[in-house]
């Protein structure tokens, strides 16, 4: 069924993938775009930088639900699906748009995190960091907005609106090492996140594209598989095994 896709990966020295929030829809977080996101619900403004500092009690009002929907999420097959990968040597790093640390619970160890995490979070003003279990405890306690010992306001340790991804350099240098990228579960609209598959298929690697709805990269992908990641993946896997199993 993937016979296409299994050959590129065996093939391939250096695979990658890249990640966005169809990832984590089948562990139920909500994906920001698709038709029951939560910028459906909320406005994107209240992510922002700005918006932190002129209201940071509504931004923690916000956020603190986002971090409980988090705190009760785990990783799903296709997580798990990709730390096995991780462990037959056939990826060498996954590098997500998600701020959930899914990856990592779910046994990935190359994780490069462009839109930071909300597991942790730090003091905007002398950078003291916290634990955001911590920081959803003093919310319970009536303290919002969440205050440092310093008398700082603590923000959780993500890329808000308006303010630069992180590490995308290390993860263009990485992009142009590889020569296999699996672009999974994200929609390849966000700049300047869709520089990494851009950027492997420019320099001659493949790119395999698994999403439920269409992607401006479709027609130069060499596989495009449309369906639920978490199904596709472990079917992948799979399918690896038996290959990796027949006598050559
Ligand atoms: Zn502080």
């Amino acid at each position: 069924m993937y016979e296409k896709i299994v050959e590129y990966l065996l093939s391939s020295s250096y695979q990658i993938a890249f990640t966005g929030a169809g990832m984590s829809t089948g562990s139920g977080i909500s994906d920001f775009r698709g038709p029951n996101g939560l910028w459906k619900r909320y406005s994107p403004e209240i992510a922002s930088a700005d918006f932190l500092r002129k209201d940071p009690k509504s931004f923690w009002e916000f956020y603190s639900v986002r971090m409980r929907g988090l705190f009760e999420a785990s990783a799903n097959p296709s997580h798990k699906a990709l730390a096995e990968m991780e462990r037959m040597g056939l990826l060498k790093w996954v590098i997500t748009q998600n701020i959930d640390g899914l990856h990592q619970q779910g046994g990935s160890r190359n994780v490069i995190e462009i839109h930071g995490t909300m597991r942790r979070s730090y003091c905007s003003t002398c950078f003291e960091p916290y634990e955001s279990s911590e920081v959803l405890k003093m919310i319970d306690q009536g303290q919002n907005p969440p205050l440092c010992k310093c008398g700082g306001v603590i923000r959780p340790d993500v890329v808000l609106f308006g303010e630069p991804v992180k590490e995308i350099e290390r993860a263009l240098k990485i992009a142009s090492r590889a020569d296999l990228v699996m672009a999974i579960g994200t929609s390849l609209t966000v700049y300047p996140a869709n520089l990494v598959p851009r950027t492997v298929k420019e320099n001659g690697g493949r790119l395999i594209i698994v999403n439920m709805e269409e992607t401006p990269l479709d027609e130069v992908a060499d596989e495009v598989v449309r369906g639920q990641v978490e199904k596709v993946l472990p079917e992948i896997v799979e399918e690896i095994k038996s290959e990796l199993g027949k006598v050559r």
